[in-house]
């Protein structure tokens, strides 16, 4: 096995799923979003937890997920929340999973393949841009489009969607579109009701809104980042500890690999390509089997840094597509061929061998975000499951 792996603690998942239960109004249902294999976390396990935990809708972004999810067994109600092209639409009917519609043309395809593979009517949401800018109809569309799903004889409307654009973000001006957002989508559900039609189930609250603000969870709420165990931003997270609600997410993956070698270099060496690092004084370089195929992006250095046996050393030069080298010092006897080097995890101050960075802190490190450190974890790693 080798030793390059992430490692799921799928108690932090259940912790973190808990959590976010707490913060729901009474009736409100969860849609645990588990696209991009689980924000890299794993879809299977995450999926299976969210399940048994009592989610009512699974969130993905492409057909392909979906069927992983059907395999695995999989029963929960699965909601697409991306486009895809009508090429799949065959899969995402024949493997039950809820797609969002946003135009007519989309509508009358999708019945059409529909009536030429089943009888029963298909489940779909009515997406709706209030100002994400990305797919739905536009607010005053909602009632037109609703009746045409209403009118399609082998479709049936199961939900309305929109997404927010400023959520994790607390600042005034933010706020504020964010309630106009609110206010755009309620009036397009009144809208569709207004029309005989039953809007379904509504749902705009990703993360940061769901927790932030419980005004907003109406009758679903979908979470992602959360689950994995981070806030969607610092400044949600801050909002939320000085609002007292304070959340106790647990980080969900930890992306670990082993010293698989120790070389001492002399004053003058240099590291890697490109010649960027060179020592200026004897020193001990620790070669990491990890790099930028991994996952441990090369714009990650210089500016990353690993925990080894509960210190942090500098990753210097350039990270290799398989390899990168960490700089631990002339005199170092804290660190030993094999021992592990933890890129990020669960950070614990009781624990001395535990990381001292999560996703968080690397995101920081190399500008972007624990959404994207944690998506980053390339197919490469195997997840091991705890
Ligand atoms: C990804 C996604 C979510 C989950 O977002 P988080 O910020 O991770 O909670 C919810 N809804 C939609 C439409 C999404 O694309």
């Amino acid at each position: 096995m080798r030793c390059t792996q992430a490692i799921i603690y799928s108690d932090n998942l259940r912790n973190n799923i808990n959590e976010i239960k707490k913060n729901l109004k009474k009736g409100v249902k969860l849609c645990c979003a588990v696209k991009a294999d689980g924000y890299g976390n794993d879809a299977v396990n995450s999926a299976k937890i969210s399940e048994e935990m009592g989610a009512s809708y699974l969130a993905i972004a492409t057909v392909d997920e979906g069927v992983e999810l059907r395999n695995a067994g999989i029963k929960t109600d699965l909601l697409l929340l991306s486009p895809c092209c009508p090429s799949e639409f065959s899969t995402l009917i024949e493997n039950n999973i809820t797609p969002l519609v946003f135009d007519e043309e989309i509508i009358s395809e999708l019945n059409k393949i529909v009536s030429d593979l089943k009888h029963s009517k298909h489940p779909v949401f009515l997406a709706v841009d209030t100002g994400m800018g990305r797919i739905g109809c536009l607010p005053d569309q909602a009632a037109p489009l609703a009746k045409v799903i209403n009118n399609s004889s082998n479709l049936i409307l199961k939900g309305m969607i929109t997404h927010f654009a400023v959520s994790d973000s607390i600042t005034p001006e933010n706020k504020e579109y964010t309630k106009e957002q609110f206010t755009q989508f309620k009036k397009a559900c009144d809208s569709v009701k207004k029309a005989g039609i039953d809007p379904g189930i509504r749902t705009c609250a990703a993360s940061a809104a769901a927790i932030a603000m419980p005004e907003y969870q109406l009758d679903m709420v979908r979470p992602g980042i959360i689950l994995y165990g981070y806030y969607a931003d610092e400044v949600t997270k801050d909002y939320l500890e000085k609002q007292n609600i304070s959340l106790n997410l647990k980080p969900v993956m930890q992306f670990q690999t082993q010293v698989a070698a120790i070389r001492p270099f002399n004053k003058g060496k240099s590291v890697s390509y490109g010649r960027t690092w060179i020592s200026t004084k004897p020193t001990l370089v620790a070669v990491l089997p990890v790099g930028y195929a991994d996952g441990l992006l090369r714009r990650n250095s210089p500016g990353l840094k690993v925990t080894i046996n509960g210190k942090a050393y500098p990753v210097v030069g350039r990270i290799c597509m398989d390899q990168c080298m960490v700089d631990i010092g002339e005199n170092n006897t804290d660190v030993k061929r094999w021992d592990k080097a933890i890129i990020f995890g669960p950070k614990d101050p009781k624990d001395k061998e535990s990381s001292l960075f999560d996703a968080d802190d690397i995101a920081k490190m190399t500008n972007t975000i624990s959404y994207e450190v944690m998506t980053c974890v390339s197919k490469r790693v195997k997840r091991i499951i705890q």
